[in-house]
């Protein structure tokens, strides 16, 4: 609700500026703490003096006419003397221009900003966790001013143009007629206070840019793109305020041999023909270390071996992920003549040098075809 500025006065709403000024210096002299000391009389007479800033001032006073009021923050336009039917002034303006949440003097002090930092891993490093020395260029709170932004020995100062209340108002021309708008006051960037004499090291932000170096724990079990929240060791706020938090995502550089699924990691073995079908011992460094690996005789193609727990442990849960082994069999290729004659002979001797006959007769054809099982894991 607007205040009566009129009725405080005790002034019709027609009353000329001279009427104006006669009934502010009646009530000024009968109230003015000189003369009356009653806390009753003190509160009245700030009320009466702000009424009569308010209509002395053609461009205030055309404000209080129009519905709203302009020393209460947001104008607080009156419903029942708004020309709208809904709401007042205010809720127009919002309407159509996006108009505050927030009204009044907004803190100079506000939450600072978090930041985001990358740091490259090896797959050791996320599975089993480290420690990192970080350096980030952040802000800290001005130690000259402490945060204040006003030299020392001085402090902010009201906003002489808001009178300390953040925002302006004034009288705007459109196709609804005259409206009243504020937007926050320029001078004070809606603070309501100005710094008149900032602090020389921070220039009135209070805070200051420094390099600091923080050592980050990096938990077993990351994986590629996650964020470490630092809470509290992002960048101070203006004026001071509270820092907001530092993430530290986690990039995994592409290990030689293990492909991550989580926390399966999976490698190819590739063997020759004979070693699959004769049977071999093959050594993988694995993340813990020299692992022999037997190879069975008969081994096929796709076939896979499982070394479980041997996988990235789990972030959250205990246990670890498996390594998955899978068999790749190499055809030999370029066979000199000895190489030849042998594996003819090995074919000979295994009935096996007939050539494959194309397509399948009534009953289930030469049963060197079959549908396809599900193929190799895909990588
Ligand atoms: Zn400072
Ligand atoms: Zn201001």
């Amino acid at each position: 609700m607007a205040t009566d500025y009129y009725g405080i006065l005790g002034v019709r709403r027609d009353a000329t500026p001279e009427e104006i000024k006669r009934a502010y210096r009646k009530l000024a002299r009968e109230l003015h703490p000189d003369v009356n000391p009653d806390p009753e009389a003190q509160q009245r007479f700030r009320d009466v003096t702000n009424a009569y800033e308010v209509l002395s001032d053609p461009e205030k006073r055309q404000i209080v006419d129009l519905g709203g009021d302009p020393l209460a923050p947001g104008g607080g336009a009156a419903g029942a003397s708004s020309p709208f039917g809904f709401g007042g002034l205010g809720d127009i303006m919002d309407a159509f221009f996006g108009g505050g949440a927030s009204r009044g003097p907004r803190s100079r002090v506000r939450r600072g900003n978090d930041a985001l930092l990358r740091i490259e891993l090896d797959l050791a490093e996320t599975a089993f966790g480290t420690t990192r020395d970080i350096t980030v260029d952040t802000a800290v709170v001005c130690s000259t001013c402490t945060g204040a932004g006003a030299a020392p020995g001085t402090h902010p100062s009201t906003c002489s143009t808001c009178h300390g209340r953040g925002e302006v108002q004034q009288v705007t021309r459109s196709f609804l007629g005259q409206m009243v708008t504020s937007r926050p006051c320029p001078r004070c960037s809606g603070t309501g206070t100005v710094i008149e004499h900032p602090c020389r090291d921070c220039g009135g932000d209070g805070r200051v840019r420094r390099r600091r170096t923080l050592t980050v724990k990096i938990p077993a079990g990351v994986e590629d793109g996650m964020r470490i929240r630092l809470s509290g060791e992002g960048e101070v706020g203006p004026g001071g305020g509270p820092p907001g938090d530092l993430y530290v995502e986690v990039s995994e550089r592409p290990h030689p041999v293990f492909t991550r699924e989580g926390d399966d990691l999976h490698c190819d073995l590739r063997l020759p023909m004979t070693a699959a079908a004769l049977g071999t011992v093959a050594t993988l460094e694995t993340l813990d270390g020299t692992e022999t690996i037997t190879v069975k005789p008969g081994t096929q193609p796709g076939e896979v071996i499982r070394l479980a727990g041997r996988g990235v442990p789990h972030l959250r849960a205990v246990g670890r992920g498996h390594l998955h082994i899978h068999i790749v069999v190499e055809t030999p290729t370029k066979l000199d003549g000895e190489q030849e004659r042998l594996l003819r002979e090995l074919a000979r001797l295994r009935d096996e040098d007939a050539p494959a006959v194309v397509g399948s007769g009534p009953g289930g054809g030469t049963g060197l075809f079959s549908r396809r099982r599900g193929g190799r894991r895909g990588r």
